[in-house]
Order: structure tokens, then C-alpha cells, then sequence
């Protein structure tokens, strides 16, 4: 017997439809890539946003069709999305950090038909749509005074045909456009690892997988956000759907804070302070910077209460600095291939009771799986492992926010239980936090054990005159592989070897111990703030051990 109730479709554009209903006018605040602050209101992001609809059927873009977006997290994409995703349409987010031959990479691969772009961005397109045929319509997300001349460099004669102003096409079209009335499985995002090994896979979310990530990040444990809170999310559209927050916020009716093309510790300072922003999102790099920047100038947070982080490990550092200013820490963690949270650090009321440093133990770990979400550790044999907080394995996830085969990929990605394969390597503990130790391929092999290169980068990283740590493995004759820390020291500061060592002394294992400690001018970071390991393996690849 089926049950009796209303049968509506999980579409994410009722998310919009919701907020405009009820939150009508909670504001909606961009700094602009123009420059000025701009302001906005739930009720004027849903019109424009049908208006942008209207602009693509005009276009002929139908249900499937993918439309892109390069452009940074403001209310002109938050409009783009809803009026891509609005029509069946799939929001395609590129990611503009990555080498521009992969962006053109990604774009024939997605077989994007309209790209949306910031100004900032118009440069990588130029450079590149000539070898992107699929390619017919450019959008510059800007109005006509600050219309740039669009180029194409390269070869002529391409499907390409126009570039369009955003306002000028935006106004050109009605407010009244049908949204939905689709099954909720259809495609509606579209978002592509950064290919840190092998080619970028496309990621290909349904509204109804995102309607449901939304309500789950929502819950009290999870981002916790409400009707009262201030948005900031620092982490990109482009990444992992700024973990859902473009949906989250408006629908809880958030007042919402885009940080535009500004993410340097100042400019989110000013944007936290004069916005009265109380929740904020971001990778450790970021919240590093803006720690750096509040300490050395004596300030304080009024209104920021909580902050998300996630991406890569958090470090102890920095929410030891967080917590002295009064404002909550909670480690996510997650990738684009779970839309992208998986789980979350929030204490349980058996660890409440703990003291400080012992409730840092659970905070510094990646936390627990929210409803829908479920884990599992297995051996290379596949065999499950035990929840005690010891045994390692390969970390899998299973659940309607986790995908299931990747974009024209070669079929299925999971195992006979539906359990993806994260990549990553963990451990969970009697309390259920999930604690990752390495991502597979990061992992150091000594003498047949695993060394967490996290844990040594997390506590180097904690030493008072390192800006930034990263540990990988280099080749030994006796051990297979032994770890070398590599240290980027705070402006101006020196440091010797003996004195860096002594400082992770007592709090790893003897034999995790790093062979030797480079200080170098610079750790570079990937395409989403993350330490890029597999450059650094490239730049050491003629270091041998002491
Ligand atoms: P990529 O960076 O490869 O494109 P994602 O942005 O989806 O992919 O990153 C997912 C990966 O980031 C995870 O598999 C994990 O290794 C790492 N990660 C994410 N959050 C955390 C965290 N809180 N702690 C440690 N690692 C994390």
C-alpha cells in the first residue's frame, strides 16, 4: 500500500521559490567585482533569476543542457544557477584556478553550450574558446558601462557566436518563467575534481541529491544555520558547490554576504564586520590568513559565532585561535563526489563533559556521517575494519548525496554494497569520529606501517614561526620510504632543523620522527587551496635523505 501524501518533486529551484515566498526581502549582499558593495534581496535574486531563465530558452538551451559558470561567489551567479537549474538545465561550475588547458579540457568534455563569466575571468576564455566548439554563447557577468571587447584568440570560424552583457540580456526577458515540473533525478550541477591524478571527472548532481544534501546541512550538527544567521561562504561556488551554502542559506532565509573576487584576510575582516556576519565557511588556508591578520592587529570578531572548515585538515592552531576570540570551530569534511559534506566535527553530549584538551582530540578529527550519509573502513582485501579508533583502512561512503558513476564515466563506482571509495585513509572510534590519516596516495610507507603525513604537517604547522607545513615520502634504502618535512617560515623569521624537530618531539610516534626538515620560499597550493603534493613531489624529486 502507498502512503497517501502529496507528491511534490525535490527540485532546488523551490528553494528559491521558498525564500522568496517567506524571506522575501533578507538581503543578499555582493562586494562586486566592479568594486562597490551591491545589495540585494531574496525576492529580486528569484526574478532576475527567472529572468536569466527566459534568457536561455531564448538561446535554445533545453532540459540536460549544460551551461557553465566561471565567476566568482556573488549574487549575479547565485542568479545564474537558479535560472540554469530553474529549466532542467545543469549548472556547470568551472573552476577558474586550474590551468586554462584544463578548463578547455573540462568545457569539451561537459559539452558546455552558454558560459557565464566574470569580468576577472574573461582573459581565460579569450585564451582558450577557440579550441571549445561546443561553446555558442558568452555571458559577462557585468552591465554595459563595464562591458569589456570580447576576443577570441586563435583560430576563427568556431559554432561560437555572440558575447552577451549579463544585465543588458537579463532585462531584454520576462520575470514569468515555469520552473520545474521535471522528475527530481534530473541533472541539475555539474562539477569536476581537480584531476590531482589522471583526467578531471565530472560529478553529476541531481536536484533531487541536492535538495537533500541542503535539508542535511542544515540539521543543528551539521552547518546548524538558521533565519538568524549571516552568511559568508569564502569557499567558491566552484568548490563543491560552496558546500551547499548557496542553497542552505536561502533556504533557512538567511541574509547571505558574497565575498566576490576579495578573499584576502582584510577585505573578509571588513565584509565579517560591517555585514554583522555571524556564520562563515572555508578552507584552513583562508581561516589562516585571517587569523594572521586579526592577531597582528589586536582586533576582535563582534558578530562571527561559528565557522566551518573544511577542504584539508584543520589545524590544531587554528581553532585553539578561533576559540580565543569567542567563535566556534567545526571541521568538515567531504568531497565534490558527496556533494560535499560528509561529516562534520560536532561534540556529542558523552564528549560535552570532557575538559578542553580532550574534546580537542575529537575536534581535530573529521568527525561524524549525518543522516543519509553512512561509513565503512576496509583493508586492501576489502575486509571491514573495526570502529576503535586503532585500525586503518580505505574509507567508504554510501548514500543518496554520494555519487554513484561519474559524468560519460565507464559505468558504476562503487562495491556490491554501494560503498564509494574515497580515496582517503582513516580510522573511526568507539564515539563514531572519523579521523582521516592520509589521502591513499600521500600515504608514507615505513618499513610496511603507515605514517600519517596530516598529523606531522597539523602539529609543524603549529610551531610559532611556520606559516605553512607539508610532509610527503621520499625514498630510503632501508624503510622504503621515510617522511621530510618541508616549512615555510613566517616572514622574517629563521629557524634551524634541530629546533623545528624538537618541537614535534613527544607528540608523535618516535619512528614518525621526519628524516629531515627543508625550509623552502614557498608550498604550493592546488586549484582549491589544498597543498599540492603531487608538485612537490615533482620540485623533490632529486632530494635525497641525509
Ligand atoms: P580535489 O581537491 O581532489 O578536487 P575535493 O575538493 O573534492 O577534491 O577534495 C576532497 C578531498 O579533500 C577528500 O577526499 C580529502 O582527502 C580532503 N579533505 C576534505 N576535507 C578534509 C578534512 N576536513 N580533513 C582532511 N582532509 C580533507
Amino acid at each position: 500500500m502507498q502512503g497517501l501524501m502529496q507528491q511534490s518533486a525535490l527540485t532546488v529551484d523551490t528553494i528559491l521559490d521558498h525564500a522568496k515566498r517567506w524571506h522575501a526581502d533578507r538581503e543578499v549582499v555582493t562586494r562586486s567585482v566592479e568594486g562597490p558593495v551591491v545589495r540585494t534581496t531574496y525576492a529580486q535574486i528569484h526574478e532576475r533569476a527567472k529572468r536569466v531563465s527566459n534568457a536561455l530558452l531564448g538561446l535554445g538551451v533545453r532540459v540536460g543542457d549544460r551551461v557553465a559558470t566561471l565567476a566568482w561567489n556573488s549574487g549575479r551567479h547565485m542568479e545564474a544557477w537558479y535560472g540554469i537549474m530553474g529549466i532542467g538545465a545543469i549548472c556547470h561550475t568551472l573552476n577558474p584556478r586550474l590551468h586554462p588547458e584544463q578548463i578547455a579540457w573540462i568545457i569539451n568534455h561537459a559539452e558546455d553550450r552558454i558560459i557565464f563569466v566574470d569580468l576577472t575571468f574573461v582573459p581565460i576564455l579569450e585564451g582558450i574558446l577557440a579550441n571549445c566548439p561546443s561553446v555558442e554563447h558568452v555571458v559577462i557577468l557585468t552591465d554595459s558601462t563595464h562591458m569589456p571587447h570580447f576576443q577570441i584568440r586563435g583560430v576563427p570560424g568556431v559554432k561560437w557566436q555572440a558575447a552577451h552583457t549579463y544585465e543588458t540580456l537579463v532585462y531584454g526577458h520576462s520575470p514569468d518563467c515555469a520552473w520545474g515540473g521535471f522528475d527530481e533525478n534530473t541533472a541539475c550541477g555539474l562539477c569536476y575534481t581537480s584531476g590531482t591524478t589522471g583526467d578531471p571527472k565530472g560529478v553529476l548532481y541531481s536536484h533531487r541529491s541536492n535538495f537533500l544534501h541542503t535539508l542535511l546541512t542544515m540539521t543543528g550538527d551539521c552547518m546548524g544555520v538558521t533565519n538568524s544567521d549571516v552568511i559568508l561562504p569564502v569557499v567558491p561556488m566552484f568548490h563543491a558547490n560552496a558546500w551547499g551554502v548557496a542553497f542552505s542559506a536561502p533556504a533557512v532565509g538567511a541574509k547571505l554576504v558574497m565575498p566576490g573576487a576579495k578573499m584576502d584576510g582584510v577585505s573578509i575582516y571588513e565584509l565579517l564586520e560591517t555585514e554583522g556576519v555571524t556564520f562563515s565557511a572555508a578552507v584552513p588556508t583562508v581561516w589562516q590568513m585571517l587569523l594572521q591578520h586579526v592577531e597582528s592587529n589586536g582586533l576582535q570578531f563582534s558578530t562571527l559565532k561559528n565557522v566551518l572548515i573544511g577542504g584539508s585538515a584543520v589545524p590544531e592552531a587554528i581553532v585553539r585561535g578561533f576559540d580565543k576570540l569567542g567563535v566556534t570551530v567545526r571541521q568538515g569534511w567531504g568531497m565534490t563526489e558527496t556533494s560535499p559534506l560528509g561529516t562534520v566535527s560536532t561534540l556529542t553530549p558523552e564528549l560535552k563533559g570532557l575538559s578542553y584538551d580532550e574534546q580537542m582530540v575529537y575536534r581535530l578529527k573529521q568527525g561524524r556521517p549525518p543522516l543519509a550519509v553512512d561509513l565503512k573502513l576496509v583493508n586492501d582485501a576489502g575486509e571491514r575494519q573495526p570502529h576503535d579508533g586503532e585500525a586503518v583502512g580505505r574509507l567508504m561512503i554510501k548514500g543518496p548525496i554520494v555519487v554513484r558513476e561519474y559524468f560519460k564515466g565507464a559505468g558504476p563506482v562503487v562495491d556490491e554494497e554501494g560503498f564509494f571509495d574515497t580515496g582517503d585513509v582513516a580510522n573511526i572510534d568507539a564515539a563514531g569520529f572519523m579521523q582521516i590519516t592520509d589521502r591513499a596516495k600521500d600515504v608514507i610507507k615505513s618499513g610496511g606501517e603507515w605514517i600519517s603525513s596530516i598529523d606531522i604537517e597539523n602539529i609543524a604547522v603549529g610551531h610559532p614561526k611556520a606559516a605553512l607545513a607539508a610532509v610527503i615520502g621520499v625514498a630510503h634504502p632501508k624503510w622504503d620510504e621515510r617522511p621530510l618535512l618541508l616549512v615555510k617560515l613566517k616572514e622574517g623569521e629563521s629557524a634551524t632543523k634541530e629546533e623545528i624537530l624538537r618541537f614535534l618531539e613527544g607528540k608523535i610516534a618516535k619512528w614518525w620522527m621526519p628524516d629531515d626538515v627543508a625550509f623552502v620560499d614557498d608550498i604550493p597550493l592546488g586549484a582549491t587551496g589544498k597543498i599540492d603534493k603531487k608538485l612537490i613531489r615533482q620540485r623533490m624529486a632529486d632530494y635525497a635523505l641525509p
